[in-house]
């Protein structure tokens, strides 16, 4: 169980307001507000580079603590300044070429979506998507007839921007597995609210971010490539800290996932990301997973009695996020609605998942995401300031 009392102490901010946006950005713990401007407080004292080497062993640790987290080896996480720097990192590094199929969920984010396309376009692959099961998560048995030996890569999305489905990952990895396509999972909504781990998930890549259920700073992320993909891989982003230069002809890369990090990055943001990562850990991933559900359901149920809400939140197992529209009213004046009575949320549209959206013919969603340290009283209030 989560002490209430406890984290909301620790969320000074939490007090003033409803805060729904832990899918978006999330309310920092003090811990991490500390930590990060701490350590900036430090570089202005000392220099940047004395202030890091007073913390290297800390960060060095970090591997280690990011891996205990994400069920894998030190050596198959990388650090870096979002999560898709990490995915564009890793999927830049996956081999692609003329006639070569990419599968993707229809519930794939814009930010991977674009990339994919265009690369697709480069070179002459075809991005294809899965159809989803009536119940909104991939569908695995129509997946498995789209697999091919042509399928390099399936591009899967844990859980969407736009609502509270869970995609099934273990049984993806498992067909993609059998032809040998590689399997990139987009976990940015998943880490922090729900257990994501690696070897019981079986993704050879695994993407995530600190800002959203992890409670850590913006520009921080996160990369996991297991070791055993790590041969089918090409990194092109490389730099000083992914290689060494041997001779001035010579060069060469490193062998574990740290060859996907540049060598410049914000160490104030990966201390805070560290300690975020440390009060997630201490609370308990799955009593966190259990309150946040909690949260949602409670509010999806509140939701449901206001005449003229429409909760549109797929899949049978639902997580965080608490997806609606208001009959008549845009998403965007709900928001604003909300915000004059306190209450922070987000919209989300058609552009940041088209193969959902289209097909669902919803042009926009309300998105309220409460994390483990909003109040029942408080989900109430949110309820109540959309009664007509
Ligand atoms: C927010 C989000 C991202 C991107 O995360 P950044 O931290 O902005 O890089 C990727 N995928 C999904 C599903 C997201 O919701």
């Amino acid at each position: 169980m989560i002490d209430l009392a406890a984290v909301r102490a620790d969320t000074p901010a939490c007090h003033r307001g409803v805060f729904l946006d832990s899918a978006g950005s999330s309310l920092p713990p003090v811990q991490v507000l500390d930590e990060v401007i701490g350590h900036l407080r430090r570089e202005a004292e000392i220099g940047g580079y004395r202030a890091h080497d007073e913390r290297r062993e800390e960060l060095e640790a970090g591997y280690g603590l990011m891996a205990s987290l994400l069920g894998c080896e030190p050596d198959e996480v990388a650090f870096t300044d979002s999560a898709t720097r990490s995915w564009l990192a890793a999927f830049d590094a996956v081999p692609l070429s003329a006639g070569d199929r990419i599968l993707v969920t229809e519930v794939e984010y814009a930010g991977n979506a674009i990339p994919l396309l265009r690369r697709a376009d480069e070179v002459g692959a075809v991005v294809s998507p899965v159809p989803s099961a009536p119940s909104g998560e991939v569908d695995v048995a129509a997946l498995r007839p789209m697999l091919d030996e042509r399928v390099k890569l399936v591009s899967l999305v844990h859980v969407p921007t736009n609502g509270g489905l869970v995609n099934p990952v273990a049984s993806v990895v498992e067909a993609a597995h059998e032809v040998g396509a590689l399997v990139l999972l987009d976990a940015c909504q998943s880490v922090g609210q729900l257990p994501v781990d690696a070897a019981a998930l079986g993704a050879d890549i695994i993407s995530g971010t600190g800002r959203k259920w992890l409670r850590g700073p913006r520009g921080s992320g996160f990369l996991m490539v297991r070791r055993s993909a790590m041969p089918r891989l090409r990194p092109r982003q490389v730099d000083l800290h992914s290689g060494t230069w041997r001779s001035p002809t010579e060069y060469t890369l490193r062998d574990d996932a740290r060859v996907f990090e540049l060598w410049e990055s914000s160490i104030a943001d990966r201390l805070g990301l560290l300690a975020a990562v440390r009060y997630a850990v201490s609370l308990g991933i799955d009593p966190i997973t259990a309150a946040v559900r909690d949260r949602a359901s409670y509010l999806r149920e509140g939701l449901s009695s206001v005449p003229g809400v429409t909760v549109h939140d797929l899949g049978a197992d639902q997580c965080g996020i608490v997806s609606f529209t208001v009959d008549g009213v845009s998403a965007k004046e709900v928001q604003q609605r909300l915000a004059t009575r306190g209450v922070t949320v987000t919209v989300t549209g058609v552009l940041s998942t088209q193969y959902d959206m289209t097909r669902r013919a919803l042009p926009e969603v309300v998105r309220a995401s409460p994390h483990y340290f909003v109040s029942e009283p408080q989900l109430d209030e949110a309820v109540a300031a959309l009664m007509p």
